[in-house]
């Protein structure tokens, strides 16, 4: 009953969502060469496009003596565009954005923290999210889920409505089964909450971070809740073997491991046969390199990726400062969309725990950019009971602040930890003249 209510509303509400569902969902059944030429041509679509209404790229590629044409001729020469970084994306936010007014009036923001720890804003048209909205849908149906049934979402970034517009918000999370928490709020008594309701509602998935995701599983199984959740889909941070063993085991359903960013969309997913994770090519184009030049199949490489969906801000050739290697294997489920095999994880150092666990250190640059008012930090770990965090920022930080970053360490590292905070004007670059801003001196 419920579902038909909802595949009617959102045939209303939703047109475009249900119509790239379809479209995602078919693509992916083409044979390997297909789904490339499809890619090639969704490319080439986005190429013509920027040539025309995005300055950014119009005077790069006179500069260079490129033109889409040359792509259409040879995709190789696709390779003749530069990478693009960060600090291009933050020195030339507003040529990289589109001329054409329509789309303009259409943008939403993300902000991203990356390796600098400086904050990076990306802006999104409305193609973009119906793609990736869709693709939340089309990848939880890899277990079997299907829309109408519960989805437990735990987001880094919750989002904000008011008066009349959250309530209309709320009844169609209600509608839609959708409950969502906020993953910087994790206390017991919010996990506890969860749980509940979690058993309340079977048969859904779980959307988190891998460390988040881990952490409900230790709380749970020391509850007397049970999980009853049909997939666990794991974002944003490497996957160690200990911590899948263990959700598997507690969550007693398959884990599923979802690679994406905020910048660039949904990027790749495992299937149920756990073979590496697909590129879903129709929102990702990713290249792995190794000092700019594509690495063989089966290498590992820096992911470059370019992004075929958000036409207001194009992000062409992204260097994402994440690993990966492009897998050699097929996949039995017969999906023609390639493999990617072993995010690395993100170019920053693993933080040890006294357990001895390795613990990925972006669980500071969430708490960090969340406090707002912080232009630059370093965490640093010295010892495996010493951490400082060196922070830069116009504005003091309150106490509750800094005791709310240091729960989050200690959650992270263990209660053994000492945190300690420096305010500084400079933070110490390294050769290439890069801020890092994880650093463990642990041996
Ligand atoms: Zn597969």
């Amino acid at each position: 009953m419920r579902q038909t209510l909802i595949n009617q509303l959102y045939k209303i509400t939703k047109p475009q969502l249900l119509s790239n569902l379809r479209e995602l969902e078919d693509i992916q059944w083409h044979s390997r060469k297909d789904v490339e030429l499809l890619q090639q041509q969704h490319l080439q679509r986005l190429l013509d496009y920027v040539n025309i209404h995005v300055p950014y790229y119009r005077d790069l590629f006179k500069k260079i003596g490129f033109h889409p044409q040359d792509y259409a001729k040879n995709p190789d020469n696709f390779q003749k565009i530069p990478l693009l970084t960060k600090q291009t994306i933050r020195q030339n936010r507003s040529l990289l954005l589109t001329s054409e007014a329509a789309r303009l009036k259409t943008l939403s923001e993300k902000v991203t923290g990356g390796t600098t720890g400086e904050p990076t804003i990306f802006l999104q048209d409305k193609m973009y999210r119906d793609y990736n909205n869709a693709l939340d849908y089309y990848m939880a149906s890899w277990s079997g889920w299907q829309l109408g049934q519960p989805q437990f979402w735990i987001l880094a970034r919750m989002p904000v409505h008011t008066g009349l517009d959250n309530k209309l918000y709320q009844t169609k999370n209600w509608l839609a089964r959708r409950f969502e928490s906020d993953a910087f709020l994790m206390t017991d008594e919010s996990i506890n909450r969860f749980v509940a309701q979690m058993e309340a509602h079977p048969g859904g998935f779980m959307q988190c971070y891998v460390s988040v995701g881990y952490k409900i599983a230790q709380f749970l199984e020391k509850s007397r809740y049970k999980s009853n959740l049909r997939a666990v889909y794991l974002t944003s941070e490497p996957l160690f073997d200990y911590q899948r063993k263990f959700m598997e085991q507690v969550y007693a359903c398959p884990i599923f491991e979802w690679y994406g960013s905020n910048e660039t969309g949904d990027v790749a997913c495992e299937c149920p046969e756990h073979n590496g994770l697909h590129v879903i090519t129709r929102n990702s184009l990713v290249e792995v390199l190794k000092d700019g030049q594509p690495v063989p199949d089966g290498e590992e490489g820096d992911l470059v990726i370019t992004c075929l969906t958000n036409f207001a801000m194009p992000l062409i050739r992204y260097k994402i400062e994440d690993l990966g290697t492009k897998s050699t294997k097929e996949c039995p489920c017969g999906r023609g969309l390639p493999l990617l095999e072993v995010i690395g994880g993100r170019k920053v150092d693993l933080f040890k725990t006294r357990a001895g666990h390795t613990v990925y250190g972006m669980f500071a640059n969430g708490v960090v950019t969340e406090l707002g008012s912080v232009k630059q930090f370093q965490v640093i770990q010295k010892t495996l009971d010493l951490v400082i965090f060196k922070i830069i920022s116009d504005t003091p930080l309150s106490e509750q602040k800094l005791k709310t970053v240091e729960t989050f360490t200690k959650d992270a590292l263990g209660d053994n930890v000492t945190v300690q905070f420096e305010f500084v004007d400079e933070l110490p670059k390294t050769i290439s003249g890069k801020h890092r801003h994880l650093i463990s001196e642990v041996e």
